[in-house]
Formats: structure tokens, sequence, C-alpha cells
């Protein structure tokens, strides 16, 4: 019997369980609620694990030719811009983990992952508003009052997701006493060589600063991260001043300051995410991403491990043919316990950025320099190997 499905958000992830569901012949309708397709202008990081769900999904070379690749990832000192831990990439993710790293515009991405969405599936202006199994049926109520059905439901609305409300309740999502700055300093504000093509980490006390190039290297995508009581609301887009980001990173090495200064943007927000769902899925309807798994940035993860999500929900169900439930229910128990471990990870690195003891920080650093002498064969400061040598389409 051929399934349909309804995949409710067409963010990144979404776009990929849409994807991956068409090419295994599974018909399929997103809701999307905004009006336009599109994603914010952010920056976004894929690690070699979602690369290797693009590859899969026919669009690897698209995203070779739209990312950047990054010489290396660096992890310097917030002051005194010292070295702390060196892990190339380029040339070696690929060779050790089968696919290489990058940085994109998330618009780039997005429209990437679209062209391998037919227009006609995507349902725009379609918000859902709760989810419920009746019968032989799964069926999404839209805020409009109408409904529609399918034999299957995969909640991709993000964090606020109103699909995982509906099966598991309201929790809201935790602040995690991290806020960020984001922004896009164009590469020819800078002074030349200013910062070498590297995905780079700056820790400091209480706060981090991520920068790396986009769109062939025109463009540097950064986050300023620091602890904070007061939280911003987790929206894309709640626009702050120069002055108050510049003010806040004010001490920090010039390279940064120069950085910050010259951004065309000042995006603020609180930074949330949720503690490991316990369950994932009820009957018919199942949920991916951060609608069920939202997660701290510091490990660039997050879209990569939605990526994942729907290339592994799209399988289970093409191979688990009518009896819906039970593929659900091996889809989340392939995936659960890798996303809590990375979830909890990401939660750690917040800690591990932002030291301020001193002792920690020398024992922090002692152990990046003993990792360095291995970087060569893929060996990461963070112990993230397992992370992207995984490969959800091997299966
Ligand atoms: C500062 C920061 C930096 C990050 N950097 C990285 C990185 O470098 N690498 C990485 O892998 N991850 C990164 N992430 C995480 C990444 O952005 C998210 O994990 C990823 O976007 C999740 O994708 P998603 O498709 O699950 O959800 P979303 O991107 O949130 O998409 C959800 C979609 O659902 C729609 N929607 C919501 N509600 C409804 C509804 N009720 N009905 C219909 N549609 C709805 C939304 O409009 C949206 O289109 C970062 C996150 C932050 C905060």
């Amino acid at each position: 019997m051929a399934l349909n499905a309804i995949v409710v958000g067409a963010g990144l992830g979404g776009l990929t369980a849409a994807a991956a569901l068409l090419q295994r012949g599974i018909d399929v309708t997103v809701l999307e609620q905004a009006a336009q397709l599109g994603e914010i202008g952010a920056g976004v990081q894929l690690a070699p694990n979602a690369l290797k769900v693009l590859r899969a999904l026919g669009l690897e070379s698209g995203a070779a030719q739209l990312g950047f690749e990054p010489n290396a990832h660096v992890v310097r000192n917030w002051k005194s811009a010292e070295i702390l831990a060196y892990t190339p990439y380029k040339g070696v993710l690929r060779e050790v983990f089968g696919a290489a790293y990058y940085g994109y515009h998330r618009a780039d991405l997005h429209e990437l992952l679209r062209t391998a969405v037919p227009k006609a599936v995507i349902r725009l202006n379609s918000r859902c508003a709760a989810v419920r199994q009746e019968g032989d049926c799964a069926v999404v109520e839209l805020t409009d009052g109408s409904t529609l059905k399918a034999d299957v439901v995969v909640g991709a609305d993000g964090i606020h997701s109103a699909v995982r409300q509906s099966l598991f309740g309201n929790a809201p999502p935790r602040f995690t006493g991290n806020a960020c700055w984001r922004g896009m300093t164009p590469t020819s504000a800078l002074e030349p060589g200013l910062l070498p093509p590297d995905m780079t980490v700056w820790f400091g006390p209480g706060a981090s600063v991520v920068h790396y190039y986009i769109r062939g290297g025109s463009v540097i995508n950064w986050m300023a991260a620091f602890e904070s009581d007061q939280w911003a609301e987790e929206s894309w887009t709640a626009e702050g001043t120069r002055d108050e980001a510049v003010a806040r990173f004010a001490d920090w090495h010039p390279s940064v300051r120069s950085l910050v200064t010259k951004s065309d943007r000042y995006l603020k927000w609180g930074l949330f995410d949720r503690d490991p769902l316990p369950q994932w899925s009820k009957g018919r309807i199942t949920l991916m991403g951060d609608a069920c798994h939202p997660m701290l940035p510091y490990l660039a993860q997050g879209a990569c491990m939605a990526l994942e999500d729907g290339y592994a929900v799209a399988d289970a169900l093409a191979k688990g043919g009518s009896d819906v439930a039970a593929s659900l229910q091996r889809y989340e128990q392939a995936r659960r316990e890798r996303t809590a471990r990375v979830q909890l990870l990401a939660r750690q690195r917040s800690i591990e950025n932002h030291l301020r003891d001193e002792d920690a920080m020398r024992a922090r650093d002692e152990r990046f320099a003993r990792v360095r002498a291995e970087a060569a064969t893929g060996k990461h400061a963070y112990g993230i190997e397992w992370i992207y040598e995984h490969d959800v389409t091997a299966n």
C-alpha cells in the first residue's frame, strides 16, 4: 500500500524529510505557517554527518558549490588570540569521516533543499493548530479551522512545535542562561587577512565568539554568545543595536572587536533548549528536529540532527510498509539516544567554552594540547568524532 504523509514545517529538517519521502515514492504534503518560503539572514554550518544526508538526496555537489569549506577548527583565547585548540578540517574530514564540512548562508541551504521538493507539495499559510489520531488516520487541524488527513504526520515545526504540544503537552522550552548576538560582516569591511579562513571560536570568561566564512568567502557569519540572566526572545529577528553589541565585547581582542563593529546587522535572542524527550511518537504521529530535541548551538549540530532525522524517518516509513506505528517506533529507537547525547554535550560545551576558573581553564587547555598531537587523524578537541563519522544513510 502506498503511504501518504504530512510534514508540518518547511524548515531545513522538514524539507529534508519531504525530499527523502518523495525519493522513496511516498506521497507528501508539507504544511508551512509562513506566507513565503525562506530562512532568516544568518549562517549555518553542516558537518560530515549532515553532508552524507545531502549526498543520499543527490544534493552534495550543490552543497559543495554553495558552501565555504574552512581550513580548520581553531579555538583562541579571547584576549591574546593564543591558539588553544587546532583541528584541521579541509581535506582531513573528508578523508577520515567520508564527507566535508561547510559554512552556509541559511537561505542558500534552504533553497538547495527546496529544489528537491516540488513547489506543489508545499502549502504555505498553513499553520498547524493541533494533531490527533482518528482510526487509521493522522489528522492535522489548521488554525483556519480546516483539517487534513494522512497515514502519517511528522512534526518538523521547530522549538515551539504545535505537534509536540498536542502529543506531549505544553511544557515551555528551557532558558539556558545563555543569550547571543548574531551578525554578518562583509569581508571587504575588514583589513585584508585579519581573520584566517577557519571556523574560529574565541573562548572568554562567561562568553564565546564563533565566526566562519560563507558565500565564497565574501561574508563572515558570527555569533557572540554570553551568559545572561535575562532572556531575549528565542526569535531569529529581534533587532539590537551596534552600540549594545560592541559594548559587550569592548575588552576582547581587536580582531573580534573589528568583526562585531563592522557587522551589517545585529540580531539578539536568548538560547533555549529542552531536556531529551523520553518519547517522540504516538501511533501515526512523530516528531523530528528542533520540535523534539532543540539544543544549544555550541556543537553546530541542531540542523545536522534535523537532516539526519528527516532521512531516518523517511527510511523507516519506506521499509516498514503499512504498519506505520511500528515504523515510527523503529525510527525513534534509532534516533533518541544519539540526539540526546548531542543535546547534553552541547550543554556541557556551554560550560567549558565559558570557564572563568584559572585551574579549570588550564586543565581544559592542556587536554586540548594533547589532542592536537593527533589532530591529523581527525581527533577533535571537542571529542565529537562519533558525531561526524555517523552515516544515517548507511542502513
Ligand atoms: C545561534 C544559532 C546557531 C546555530 N548554528 C547551527 C549550525 O551552525 N549548525 C547546525 O547544524 N545547527 C545550528 N543551529 C541549530 C539549527 O538552527 C536548528 O537546529 C534547525 O534550524 C532546526 O531545524 P528544524 O527544521 O527542526 O526547525 P526550524 O528551523 O525551526 O523550522 C521549523 C519550520 O516550521 C514552521 N512552523 C513552526 N510552527 C508551525 C506550525 N504550527 N504550522 C506550520 N509550520 C510551522 C516554521 O515556520 C519553520 O519553517 C543553530 C541555532 C542557533 C540558535
